[in-house]
């Protein structure tokens, strides 16, 4: 197999971490490429390692994610997952992977081993927010139980599970554009939900009309045919109520400017070879405390 190319593409991630550090975004995206060969320079190898930490929060939400997606696959098998087997599932992982990065097994594996910011920058979390954490993980998927979301997909036959939690992508005025839909389905209409493991935010209605213009690529759907629905796991009240759309033409235009300021940083764009200068340290010091990079750059 040749080498892997390092092709420009944009996501709604991506844009985030470009407008929050240039720095930061230049390490995920290009200083850490390669950082899986064994020959790669070591502050390569260093970008590559913590591009791939997460933080509690992160890890929690991941958690949840996959849990979900558990229970989701096997429902499109025909087998519904009882709530304690869940719980059950959950905690399991929580604790597996808790070990995989307390014991530092990411030595073995940066891909297949939790590697926690709070581990390595030595900041371990009180037990007392630990188990709040871990609290707020399990309740996540009893509230995603408790509001019965199944039931509104309970008549789709397999057919109509469309997506569960896969990465895809689509082409967006020549850009490769990434999305991962958390869940799809297709009854009367094209249903799509968004775990959400935070609070509401503003920003959720842009990222969540995004997924619109996913479907329409992907599936061909009219705008009045599709529906995308946050689902804030935190709260057990929370209404499941389609997000009413921004504007697709604003969104199409966000993503053309973004794309052009992420050009702005590159040397080459057909190559997409970046360059650090272009990438300034962000002047939000406080940021840097939390920063994953922050090994090789502080
Ligand atoms: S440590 Fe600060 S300046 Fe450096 S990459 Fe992180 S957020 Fe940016």
């Amino acid at each position: 197999m040749g080498k892997l190319q390092n092709i420009f593409s944009w996501s709604v991630s991506r844009d985030r971490l470009f407008n929050e550090c240039r720095r930061a975004y230049y390490y995920h995206y290009y200083g850490a490429w390669g950082g899986w060969e064994r020959d790669a320079p070591e502050s390569v190898r260093k970008a590559y390692l913590l591009k791939n930490m997460h933080s509690i929060d992160t890890w929690i939400g991941d958690v949840v994610h996959q849990t979900i997606k558990w229970v989701l696959e096997n429902k499109a098998a025909g087998k519904d997952i009882a709530i304690d087997a869940a719980r059950i599932r959950i905690k399991e992982h929580l604790v597996r992977t808790w070990n995989q990065s307390k014991e530092k097994q990411w030595v073995n594996g940066i891909k297949q081993n939790l590697n926690l910011f709070e581990h390595y920058y030595d900041r371990a979390p009180s037990q007392e927010l630990l188990h709040d954490k871990i609290a707020k993980a399990v309740n996540s998927i009893d509230n995603f139980y408790k509001m019965k979301i199944t039931d509104i997909f309970s008549g789709v036959g397999r057919d109509g599970f469309l997506s569960i939690d896969e990465l895809d992508s689509f082409d967006l005025n020549g850009v490769k554009v990434y999305a991962v839909p958390d869940f799809a389905v297709k009854q009367d209409r094209y249903i799509l939900f968004d775990w959400k493991t935070g609070k509401p935010s503003e920003k959720d209605r842009f990222q969540l009309s995004f997924y619109v213009l996913y479907a329409q690529a992907k599936w061909r759907a009219a705008l009045d045919e599709v529906e995308v629905i946050p689902v804030y796991l935190s709260s057990p009240d929370c209404v499941l109520a389609p997000v009413p759309v921004v504007d697709l033409n604003q969104v199409r235009q966000y993503v053309a400017e973004s794309v052009q300021a992420m050009h702005g940083i590159l040397i080459d764009i057909a190559a997409n070879s970046a360059d650090m200068e272009r990438c300034p340290k962000t002047q939000f010091v406080k940021k840097c405390n939390f920063c994953r990079f922050r090994e090789l750059c502080v």
